[in-house]
């Protein structure tokens, strides 16, 4: 049975679980996913601070200065961020404080210094604006026996700087899937035998080296099986050695060739098979299904529909193993350049470069669209799809595409 798309994505990730916790330093929690709400021990900032270089004084004393009758007040002394004031505001004083020093009893406002004559033993208030401003009170920011970051999040900059904050210095994150990768074909070389490809008798095996890096791109770590000849015994073998990884993903031989070995060497081995063919193009021969507790990912080998697929279907299967709760890859609205066609009912994704316009997203093909076109995959920044239901779709008319690479990003400064 065919599944579309939708389905064969729902019947991939059914039986995927996010992946145990482990311990790791605070650096390394980077881009990792946080397996355990963080509490934060500690109240942050620790003490009422300044949030202006200027003079903590009372509101009171102050809220009639003005620039053509200043105030003036005796200055106690001198606070820097990292020491404490010796003593509290006494009526008409001001006490000088850095940018976060803490701000002495009895101050509830922090005039700033352009406001003033900057004096170290008097100072001249020219201004009232600040009257009652610039404290930062204790615990602002964070609480003791609060939530400082929650689990499921993913851990960029910011998240790690607040995990440091509360002095998280190992950080529980879902470990990372090992993702055994093993290309089949007996047509196939690895790069390091490439007279091989010169004399015209084998082809690099490119599958390896895009679906490793797409692993990675996923968030996952990499053991790479290499190559295997299209021998079901030599297949078997291979095989074992993705004993305790989280995930195998083959390429090849998952079509109906006389050589296509896969399904039957994984239903040998005991796998139950979830899934055999998707309504799609490329990349409808995919198998996937259960190793006993190890998920297979069966690709088709030809290159470009290896890759759709993995970017459909594998990286999220890894993104869920993370633990990440986004895991889908969000398409964008786009509007074709040029008159599409597609020959069959079958849910197409086609490589494209999305541009941006003044109004709005484009996108044009890259060109020939065969399965085997790598090149045509290298040049594209989305995959444009269309629509079982779609066969014409005229130059103008909108589209959804998925991103590729980050589209994102721009030459000019866009802000
Ligand atoms: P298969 O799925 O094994 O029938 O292969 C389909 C097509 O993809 C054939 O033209 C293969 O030569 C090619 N192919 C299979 N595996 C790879 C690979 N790892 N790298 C590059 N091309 C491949
Ligand atoms: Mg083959």
């Amino acid at each position: 049975m065919a599944y579309t798309v939708q389905e064969a994505a729902e019947k991939i990730l059914a039986p995927i679980r996010s992946l145990g916790a482990e311990l790791v330093a605070l650096r390394s929690a980077h881009g990792r996913v946080l397996a355990e709400d963080i509490i934060s021990p500690i109240e942050h900032p620790p003490w009422d601070n300044s949030s202006m270089d200027g003079y903590a004084v009372r509101a009171s004393d102050v809220s009639r200065a003005s620039s053509s009758s200043p105030v003036r007040l005796r200055v106690l002394e001198t606070v820097a961020a990292g020491q404490r004031p010796t003593q509290s505001l006494e009526p008409n004083t001001a006490i000088r404080v850095m940018t976060g020093a803490p701000v002495p009893d009895g101050a509830d406002s922090v005039i700033r210094v352009e406001d003033t004559d900057a004096g170290e033993n008097t100072v001249e208030i020219r201004d009232a604006r600040d009257a009652g401003r610039n404290v930062r009170p204790r615990g602002e920011d964070l609480q003791p026996g609060r939530v400082a970051v929650p689990r499921g999040i993913t851990i960029g900059a910011a998240q790690l700087g607040v995990l440091a904050s509360v002095g998280c210095v190992e950080v529980p994150v879902h470990r990372r899937p090992r993702v055994a990768v093993l290309s089949s074909g007996d047509e196939l070389v690895g790069v390091d035998e490439f007279d091989a490809v010169r004399r015209g008798d084998r082809i690099v095996s490119s599958n390896s080296y895009t679906i490793c890096a797409s692993v990675l791109d996923a968030g996952g770590e990499v053991v790479d099986l290499g190559i295997v000849r299209d021998d079901p015994d030599a297949y078997v073998e291979r095989i074992a050695a993705a004993r305790g990884c989280d995930l195998l993903v083959t390429t090849g031989g998952v079509s109906v060739g006389a050589f296509d070995f896969t399904k039957d060497v994984l239903t040998s081995l005991g796998a139950e098979l979830h899934l055999w063919r998707i309504r799609m193009r490329p990349g409808a021969p995919l198998g996937f299904g259960m190793l006993h507790d190890m998920p297979w990912l069966g690709l088709p080998g030809n290159p470009v529909s290896a890759m759709v697929t993995f970017e459909l279907f594998g990286k999220p299967l890894i993104r869920k193993q993370r633990g990440e709760s986004l895991i889908f890859r969000r398409t964008i609205d786009v509007r074709a350049r040029e008159e599409i066609t597609i020959a069959a009912p079958l849910t197409h994704f086609l490589r494209a470069v999305v541009t941006w316009e003044n109004d709005g997203a484009w996108a044009r093909l890259t060109g020939p669209q065969g399965s085997g076109l790598l090149t045509s995959m290298a040049r594209a920044n989305a995959l444009l799809v269309v629509p079982p239901d779609r066969a014409v779709v005229k130059a103008g008319e909108c589209l959804r595409a998925l991103p590729l690479s980050d589209a994102g990003y721009s030459a000019t400064f866009d802000v």
